[in-house]
């Protein structure tokens, strides 16, 4: 288990290196971006530029925020560009995949996944599989934008009804619709786990 910072310092987010169909996937990665500089909060992603993650990193640049990039040498041509690249305020090139994706974990307090494709499900997967094996407990967020998720969600469910996630109460993957929510929601959620009193405290004034 990793240590538990007084605050949430970085967000990992997963999230698509093409843009996808709605104009809606765009745009809250631009707004998770401002979200996070504006509550002071580093991103941590995989260094594209191009898609949601060139999205992401542009909206956390725009309000002043600090971004770490990590991507592996052979795809910074193809998922970046070098000048891009040099906009960040951090970037790490790793020697391949399990490095990077090793270094997007450490260095973050919670991931939040925005829509993507199979490099994002691979990656956000793995984080669930960590916490379930009680490696990590920190926030993990579902960004729900129009639905995106419902497929995958109903998936999970599924495999918990016929008996296969073996410790649920490790794998609570917050589901959040709203972009703005995605941050406050974070924050709760690791304010909680700094203080395993509290969540039952706090059920008992509801
Ligand atoms: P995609 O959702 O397929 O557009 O991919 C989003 C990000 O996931 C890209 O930065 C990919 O480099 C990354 N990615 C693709 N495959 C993997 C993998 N097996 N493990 C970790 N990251 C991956």
């Amino acid at each position: 288990m990793t240590e538990h910072n007084s605050t949430i310092r970085s967000v990992c987010v997963y999230c698509g290196s093409q843009p996808g169909r709605d104009p809606a996937f765009m745009e809250a990665g631009r707004q998770l971006g401002r979200s996070l500089a504006e509550n002071n909060i580093r991103l941590i992603y995989g260094g594209g530029t191009k898609g949601i993650m060139g999205a992401v990193a542009a909206g956390v640049l725009s309000a002043g925020g600090q971004v770490t990039g990590i991507i592996p040498e052979f795809l910074v041509d193809m998922e970046a560009t070098r000048h891009s690249l040099g906009q960040l305020s951090e970037l790490i090139i790793t020697q391949d995949m399990h490095e990077r994706k090793h270094a997007m974990f450490e260095r973050s307090d919670a991931f939040v996944t925005l829509p993507g494709g199979i490099g994002t499900l691979e990656e956000i997967v793995e984080i669930m599989t960590w916490g379930q094996l009680g490696r990590h407990a920190k926030p993990m967020v579902f960004a729900n934008i129009n639905d995106f998720w419902k497929p995958m969600l109903e998936l999970i469910d599924h495999m918990s009804s016929a008996g296969f996630i073996h410790t649920a109460h490790r794998v609570r993957p917050l589901v959040i619709d709203q972009v703005e929510d995605i941050v406050p929601a974070i924050i709760d959620r690791w304010d909680m786990s700094a203080n395993p009193e509290g969540e039952p405290a706090i059920i008992s004034k509801l």
